[in-house]
């Protein structure tokens, strides 16, 4: 089955079409800047070279339009027709407490997903739209949302709720919800069968350290607790989001300064976090090179970024009364080795020995715990654009 995964934000598309049998990726692809001037789409066929071609896309259904076109381009294209396109599997961010997995899309299924838009108004209505552009260009193709909430749907009340008053809860939802669940389910998958354990009898934290960044504790294959909560802005101190702020500071900023919720949404989400710290750059390797060359700010930054991280592992442990297995994955999580050994340092405690060399390649699935290390230290890239479409064979096999 081939299928079409679809990853929708207000600007931009990101594309990959996978065969679901043999998973491989047959072509992937990006359209940016949709709606704006100076949009482009960039293809690229397996094994071949990115083509970039600059095209005027108004809106997103021309946008896939235009990924049609490449993907059955006589040169840079990969199948002959709309026909080879079996299903199309979308990434959506927020399911609420409707969804706690996959689903195929339909119309009452849509109009849910909608009452949702409330909780992600940047994400999910551009979720929708991409969806709406799918059914409009491929009516008679089957269609699966796959949600980054769904995986942290088991997690219990006692993880979700704030020490708000319950009326909030029951009014507007507002509780904790976690997002990146579609990678933290893929790495701790991934790490059970790496360790040859049943994934239904391991403790694992996963640590997704990218631009944005959570943590998730994975016990017996489910999420129990993760450090984003009614935003992605909750938890880790990321790239250009603050994380755990406490309350009354936000409300004590926006007097002193005279800032507006957005004024003040925007520092919050934009220029907080390792780049508010360091002053250099939400990009870890400007801060790397930075803190290399002697910029104390630089320094500092990942230092509290590290910690944040190690706290939050010693709390998941806890939560899960121990630990098997920790994995790294995403941008920074896969490739820097020295924030993982910043991270692992403080975790001695719990047996954690890291073997230096492994802890220095980079591009591939490895342990990097030394053979006397209690705890298993894995990185696993992730892969949700295989988690889509894996969940929409599955779903429409059925
Ligand atoms: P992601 O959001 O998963 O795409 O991760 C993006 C982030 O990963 C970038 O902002 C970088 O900070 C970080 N990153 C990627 N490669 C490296 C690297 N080689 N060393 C340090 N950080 C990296």
């Amino acid at each position: 089955m081939n299928v079409l995964v679809i990853n929708c934000g207000s600007s931009s598309l990101k594309y990959q079409l996978i065969n679901s049998d043999s998973e491989e990726v047959l072509a992937k692809g990006l359209c940016e800047r949709i709606g704006i001037d100076g949009s482009a789409i960039v293809h690229q066929p397996a094994g071949g070279e990115k083509v970039k071609s600059e095209i005027d896309m108004p809106n997103h259904t021309k946008a896939v339009q235009l990924v049609i076109e490449k993907l059955t381009d006589p040169q840079v294209g990969v199948i002959t027709s709309l026909e080879e396109i079996d299903a199309v599997g979308h990434r959506i961010v927020h399911g609420g407490e409707r969804f706690a997995g996959s689903v195929v899309l339909d119309d009452e299924v849509l109009a849910v997903i909608e009452q949702c838009n409330d909780l992600a108004p940047l994400h999910n209505p551009a979720n929708l739209i991409g969806i709406n552009s799918c059914r409009e260009i491929l009516p008679d193709v089957p269609m699966v949302g796959v949600f980054d909430t769904a995986f942290h749907q088991t997690m219990p009340k006692k993880a979700y709720l704030y020490g708000l008053p319950l009326s909030y809860y029951e009014k507007y939802k507002v509780r904790r919800y976690g997002f990146h669940g579609t990678s933290h389910r893929f790495v701790s998958e991934e790490a059970a069968k790496m360790l040859d354990r049943p994934y239904d009898q391991t403790k694992t934290i996963t640590c997704h350290l990218g631009n944005g960044g959570s943590l998730c504790a994975v016990r017996n294959g489910k999420s129990i607790d993760t450090t984003m909560g009614f935003t992605p802005m909750e938890g880790l101190v990321m790239g250009t989001r603050a994380g755990d702020v406490d309350a009354a500071a936000i409300t004590f900023l926006m007097e002193k300064e005279g800032l507006t919720p957005q004024e003040m949404d925007t520092i919050l989400n934009k220029k907080s976090g390792v780049l508010g710290i360091s002053g250099v750059s939400s990009d870890f390797r400007d801060i790397e090179e930075a803190s290399e060359h002697g910029n104390d700010r630089a320094e500092m930054a990942l230092e509290v970024f590290a910690y944040k991280v190690a706290k939050r592992i010693g709390a998941y442990a806890s939560a899960m009364n121990g630990v098997d297995c920790i994995v790294f994955t995403a941008g920074l999580g896969e490739n820097s080795g020295s924030t993982r050994r910043l991270i692992c340092d403080y975790l001695g405690y719990l047996g954690v020995h890291i073997d230096s060399y492994n802890n220095s390649l980079r591009g591939k699935a490895m342990e990097i715990s030394a053979p006397d290390s209690r705890v298993r230290v894995l990185v696993i890239p992730t892969n949700e654009e295989l988690v889509i479409a894996r969940d929409t064979k599955e779903l429409l096999d059925k």
